[in-house]
């Protein structure tokens, strides 16, 4: 959860002392990072967090969408590296804020979303207030894109 990571050094959780150090992806990217949830709210709960900080996902805009979207291929290809491989049964977004008080942009990719525990349904409730979808996100920016 959210609240877990703030209370650790802000974006990278890695470096909590006493924490396992578990990798979730023997991969480097250059402009992306993703780490496992230090409270997992599911038996897969990463992160995925841009290296350049872009605000939170009510302040990005339809410039933003690939980043997005490369975000949820990140999700993906760890998750696959963590041998988890069915892709429809995952649950990944962002919190609205101010429900999440990190202000960088953090993608949260849990699966399998069938076993999502009650608080973690709660949590990362789709359709909520305070829990939007990589593809609610997405459809959103370029929506406003068209608008404008
Ligand atoms: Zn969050």
């Amino acid at each position: 959860m959210c609240v877990s990571v703030l209370g650790a050094s802000p974006w990278l959780g890695l470096a909590v002392p006493g924490q396992p150090q578990q990798p979730c992806a023997p991969v480097q990217y250059d402009d992306l990072v993703c780490f496992r949830d230090i409270r997992p709210g599911a038996p897969h709960h990463y992160l995925v967090v841009p290296v350049e900080h872009m605000g939170n996902c009510k302040t990005l805009k339809a410039e933003h969408v690939p980043v997005v979207q490369r975000m949820v291929e990140v999700g993906k290809a760890v998750l696959q590296r963590n041998n988890f491989n069915d892709l429809n049964d995952v649950r990944m977004g962002f919190h609205w804020p101010p429900f999440c008080s990190i202000s960088h942009l953090h993608l949260h990719v849990l699966a399998p979303a069938s076993q999502l525990g009650f608080l973690s349904r709660l949590v990362y409730r789709i359709n909520s207030y305070w829990f939007i979808t990589a593809d609610q996100l997405i459809e959103r920016l370029q929506t406003e894109n068209a608008a404008s």
